[in-house]
């Protein structure tokens, strides 16, 4: 697909941001392209556009960027799963573990129903601690988790999460 090839062309990846030894993978530059925007998004509407989908999870906060088009053109509804304290309902709270300490990731009470297809956007994975917690939330209030999508997969880190539900579309973008 001569489409990925642009969308990697497009990530910038910086060196030691936001730490030394880190390579950050910046997707800011890739949304400057609309038409490479355009055929990121198109990629995964494609894939679930006749799989029952009626609500797409976007996690804080890249995957705000890339969750929304992807649920507006499935016509399905859009999930923000935030970091702490950011949402002003009744929440439910999942932790994970990262590098140094913990961080959560929360979701409003009553945002999906039990039974709910449900598919989970990011824009990166690397351990699958953030996807996981983010399946956990919508597990736990009885939704159907169909697949997880990122636009990135690390390779260093290419493993699937325990129950097999990351679907990395791009896992060989940085191969
Ligand atoms: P994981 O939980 O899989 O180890 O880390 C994935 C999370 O960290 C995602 O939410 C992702 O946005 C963020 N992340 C980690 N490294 C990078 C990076 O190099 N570039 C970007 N854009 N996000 C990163």
């Amino acid at each position: 697909d001569p489409r990925l090839q642009a969308i990697k062309a497009a990530i910038r990846v910086v060196p030691h941001f936001p730490k030394p030894g880190i390579m950050f993978n910046d997707i800011t530059t890739m949304l400057l392209r609309p038409k490479v925007f355009k055929d990121a998004v198109e990629i995964f509407v494609d894939r679930y556009r006749d799989m029952s989908i009626s609500a797409v999870a976007g996690v804080e906060a890249r995957g705000f960027i890339f969750g929304p088009p992807i649920a507006l053109a499935l016509g399905a509804k859009f999930i923000p799963l935030r970091k702490p304290k950011k949402l002003p309902g009744e929440v439910i709270s999942e932790s994970y573990v990262l590098e140094y300490g913990t961080d959560s990731l929360e979701m409003h009470v009553g945002a999906a129903q039990p039974g709910e297809r449900v598919i989970i956007i990011d824009d990166l994975v690397a351990t699958g601690g953030t996807l996981c917690a983010a399946i956990n939330l919508l597990e736990r209030v009885g939704a159907d988790v169909v697949e997880c999508a990122c636009l990135i997969g690390l390779p260093k880190f290419k493993v699937l999460s325990p129950n097999d539900y990351c679907y990395f579309i791009f896992n060989f973008i940085h191969s």
